[in-house]
């Protein structure tokens, strides 16, 4: 059985949100406070972490990181209300799986949840390559780590996967549908642009200049392209 915990202080999404796994099979416990959420978190019984950001004594920020200096590994989907907190999201150095913006819907969210369960049991999903460099970068697929310039970046698992995938396709145009398939998965809706987002933020991280990128091109019309050097 799949364990969940629901770190939410609202007490009206929290409820919600354990009918809703509890609906769909999962073993839900829940805390509404950092500090609570943190206590919790930090044992080895769940699977997932759904965490809110706006909460009491400790906010979310606050709880991710100190999760993951206790070397707390378990994959965390954050829930926001801001686009302000989005933006400190993807600035995280700190490993975030995923993200969704309230209001959501229960079964976006669970596809959300879903898809990271997904891949992190795949996981490795190992090709032939585990280490490529190009340019500035180096990528091992297999540890999960990123180096620009043999310095360490944090790439989300949602983007080692899309970054894998692209540089599995190089030189060949990838439409959007394809990458959802193949990086969400076919049974899990997400928005087109979704994807574009996605693909801004490693941008953002592994290019140069994000605005006029070397390796990760847009094809008007068509999709994306990983540039083989
Ligand atoms: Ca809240």
């Amino acid at each position: 059985m799949t364990r969940i915990l629901i770190i939410e202080d609202e007490k009206a999404i929290r409820m919600a949100l354990e009918d809703d796994f509890m609906a769909e099979g999962f073993q839900v416990d829940s805390a509404n406070s950092g500090t609570a959420g943190l206590q919790k978190g930090s044992e080895p019984n769940y699977d997932i972490i759904l965490l809110d950001i706006m909460l009491p004594e400790m906010d979310g920020f606050e709880v991710l990181k100190e999760l993951r200096k206790r070397n707390v590994r378990t994959p965390i989907i954050m829930l926001t209300a801001k686009s302000l907190e989005i933006d400190k999201i993807l600035g995280l150095e700190f490993g975030v799986d995923d993200y969704v913006t309230k209001p959501f819907s229960p079964r976006e969210l669970q596809a959300r949840v879903k898809a990271v369960l997904r891949r992190v049991n795949e996981k490795p999903k190992i090709s032939s390559e585990k280490q490529i460099s190009f340019g500035k970068i180096m990528v091992d697929f297999q540890k999960y780590e990123c180096f620009k310039e043999g310095k360490k970046i944090t790439l989300t698992t949602l983007e080692f996967d899309l970054l894998k995938f692209l540089i599995d396709k190089k030189g060949n145009i990838v439409d959007r549908d394809q990458i959802m398939n193949e990086v969400w998965g076919a049974d899990v809706f997400v928005a087109p642009r979704t994807v574009d987002t996605h693909i801004l933020n490693l941008r953002k991280k592994i290019e140069d200049n994000p605005a006029q990128p070397e390796w990760i091109i847009g094809v008007r019309g068509r999709g994306y392209k990983f540039l083989s050097s």
